[in-house]
């Protein structure tokens, strides 16, 4: 019995904190797709240089090869048309333009999968990913192990101290926590330092 008619593709994001096996879960359902002869496209921004130029790896060493590209629009540009399978790595540090992209792919019958934080270092909503959750198909939410007390660490805790929302780094600069644990402390809190103005958090 076939239930998927004609040429329909869909959208499946994989998001959770820092650790919690994002890549991995990315990597395992490329792979399979792979096996099964799929054509497979993936990739990721150009912000992260991590461990890798032109491969995703998780931080337990599993790897695949990927395109690097500037923007979201550029994944557009760069998907062959006969590509099954697209997949998309840390999506929190693409611009808004990814639900579009993701979206235009799912329509012209491309099973997407995204992978990204969800939350930023203060637990705060880290946009492209709740708009891609809205109008995902598929959801996956993984977590980590709290490094302090063993519970599920929904939360990347960051370690040095910067307000910048984007600093790349792994666990030289982030930590999972629970959110018992987490303390979402901007930096210059966290520096004991009082900046004028600054409003309690
Ligand atoms: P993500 O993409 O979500 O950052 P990865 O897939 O790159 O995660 O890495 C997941 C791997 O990270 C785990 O399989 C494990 O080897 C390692 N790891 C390191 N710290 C933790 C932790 N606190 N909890 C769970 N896994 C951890
Ligand atoms: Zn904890």
């Amino acid at each position: 019995m076939d239930h998927v008619k004609g040429n329909m593709g869909w959208i499946e994001v994989i998001c959770g904190s820092m650790f919690s096996g994002k890549s991995e879960e990315l990597i395992r359902r490329i792979r399979r797709a792979q096996i099964a002869r799929q054509r497979v496209q993936v990739f990721k921004p150009r912000v992260d240089q991590r461990f890798s130029d032109d491969h995703i790896v998780s931080h337990s060493e599993l790897r695949i090869p990927s395109q690097v590209v500037s923007n979201a629009r550029d994944i557009l540009e760069s998907v062959d048309t006969r590509t099954e399978v697209v997949g998309i790595d840390e999506a929190q540090f693409f611009d808004q333009e990814l639900v579009q992209v993701c979206d235009r792919l799912a329509h012209l019958g491309k099973r997407v999968i995204v992978a990204g934080l969800d939350q930023d270092y203060l637990g705060r909503p880290f946009e492209p990913l709740p708009h891609l959750l809205a109008i995902a198909e598929y959801i996956t939410k993984t977590l980590a192990i709290c490094v302090r007390c063993g519970n599920p660490a929904n939360h990347t805790q960051r370690l040095i101290q910067s307000d910048e929302r984007i600093v790349v780094g792994a666990s030289d600069m982030y930590e999972a926590r629970c959110r018992r644990c987490f303390e979402p402390r901007p930096a210059a809190v966290a520096a004991g330092a009082k900046t004028p103005g600054d409003s309690p958090s």
